[in-house]
């Protein structure tokens, strides 16, 4: 990545966890000392990695991690497509569904029933319904199936090498392109 010319102004970055494991974040972070690069060109607001809650109202790229399950995802997600000029679903949840999807075998009403009402240790359990909890959605939805998304980086997690190459694409006003090395689906 070449170092930023004088006065360049540096892009927002925003980033989030949905229904996801933060393993995609873990692996943002291996791109280790090249995050100092990255931090020459992007400023990073809301983030899992800062104490911003909400993106900024014009962050030029927005990198999710995760599936749509519940409201508050959903919340989420509409607001970082409003804010990120440039939308990246990253890993297999937010790709395709992924683990989390898994529930999709079962109609929600089963599923609650199954987990509380007969799970063993939790025979005669409540199913959770404090108001305060976001609304489980019908089933697990990928993140292309709620809002437009621009760019799809599968893996479990995507490597470290294969988040650098598409941030690097993006950064140098190129579309990215992976080499097929870097596309994974495990
Ligand atoms: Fe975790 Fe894999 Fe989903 Fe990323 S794709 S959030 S690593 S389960």
């Amino acid at each position: 990545m070449k170092p930023a010319a004088p006065g360049t102004r540096k892009l927002r970055l925003a980033t989030t966890s949905l229904a996801g494991c933060f393993g995609c974040h873990m692996s943002f972070l291996d791109i280790d000392t090249r995050l100092l690069d990255l931090l020459e060109h992007v400023e990073l607001d809301c983030s899992p990695l800062t104490d911003i809650k909400v993106p900024h109202p014009d962050c030029d790229i927005g990198l999710i991690e995760g599936a749509v399950c519940n409201a508050e995802n959903v919340h989420v997600l509409r607001t970082f497509r409003a804010r990120c000029k440039l939308l990246l679903a990253v890993g297999a949840c937010a790709v395709t569904g992924g683990l989390p999807a898994q529930r999709n075998q079962l109609a929600l009403p089963i599923l609650l029933e199954t987990v509380y009402h007969t799970a063993p240790g939790l025979v005669n359990g409540r199913i959770p319904n404090d108001p305060e909890l976001p609304l489980l959605l019908d089933r697990v939805y990928p993140l292309h199936e709620v809002v437009h998304i621009d760019y799809w980086i599968p893996g479990c997690p995507p490597s470290a090498d294969t988040l650098w190459a598409v941030l690097s694409d993006l950064l140098a006003g190129r579309t990215p392109r992976l080499a097929a090395g870097q596309v994974q689906y495990d």
